[in-house]
């Protein structure tokens, strides 16, 4: 499979640390990634001059969400316009030399790293994921959660009886109705087990479920449960159940609609 990481339409900075803050919602990350960008320009483009800006940048970030996991800021924007993220130590951003090594890992490991995402997702689910998204915010979150892009196109097929293809981003409706039903992942309580895809392989290498405790709330088991327990809707999530019940039908009713349509 190509590699996820920047696609057609959309780009993905995640494993560089894009979402390990508190507010990690698209208006907060573009103004980091912003941040960010405008001081790598005015940077040498030497070690000395990177890890000068990178110690600096640093300085200035908010605390990560997890502490153990580690945030570059040589992530930034790749193109003037501002829409595909990536790494701006790179040889192809940088113009000639590679600057990784004055990132928070070095150049080795950030070459050849590659998320589980790459072995778990097909082709198709993977041009779903860019085709729908088209951005380097909502991308990232999607694309690193696999249990939860395959429960979403498994309700959408539940529902419509027919399974989702590439075929049907064509039209706009869908690709609109698809897009808002993904966006969940954007809504999700701070911490959220649901927020980063934190799944965990079995013995096999295949994700283990989460699991809602429908019981402790007195309640049955939703028709949707696949979908709620991949965005962690439970209260020790900070998420409302019935809330993200209601999102996810609603949703999932506007994709089937389109899909008929
Ligand atoms: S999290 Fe995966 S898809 Fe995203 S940049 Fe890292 S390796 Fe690429
Ligand atoms: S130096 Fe490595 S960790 Fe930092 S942005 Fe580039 S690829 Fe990501």
């Amino acid at each position: 499979m190509r590699p996820l990481c920047q696609r057609d339409a959309s780009s993905c900075g995640a494993c560089c640390g894009l979402y390990n803050r508190a507010d990690h919602s698209a208006a907060s990350t573009r103004r980091l990634l912003d941040a960010r960008t405008d001081a790598l320009a005015l940077a040498a483009r030497s070690a000395t001059g990177f890890r000068a800006a990178a110690a600096s940048l640093a300085g200035g970030e908010p605390e990560p969400l997890f502490p153990s996991v580690r945030i570059c800021p040589l992530l930034g924007w790749l193109d003037g316009a501002r829409t595909r993220v990536g790494c701006l130590a790179h040889p192809a951003a940088t113009g000639g030399p590679d600057l990784r090594d004055c990132g928070v890992y070095d150049a080795a490991t950030c070459e050849s790293f590659l998320c589980p995402s790459h072995s778990w997702l097909g082709d198709e689910e993977a041009e779903l994921a860019d085709g729908a998204c088209a951005d380097a915010h909502l991308y990232g979150l999607v694309v690193t959660d696999v249990p939860f892009l395959r429960a979403a196109l498994a309700a959408v097929a539940g529902l419509s009886g027919a399974r989702v293809e590439r075929r049907h981003l064509d039209h706009p409706a869908f690709r609109r109705a698809l897009r808002r039903l993904l966006a969940l992942k954007e809504e999700l309580a701070p911490g959220s087990e649901g927020l980063f895809g934190a799944f965990r392989p079995d013995p096999s290498g295949e994700p283990v479920p989460r699991r809602i405790d429908y019981e402790a709330m007195g309640r049955g088991v939703s028709a949707f449960d696949a979908l709620l327990t991949c965005v962690g809707a439970d209260p020790r999530s900070g998420n409302d159940l019935d809330r993200l019940e209601g999102e996810v039908r609603r949703r999932l009713d506007a994709c089937a609609r389109a899909l008929s349509g």
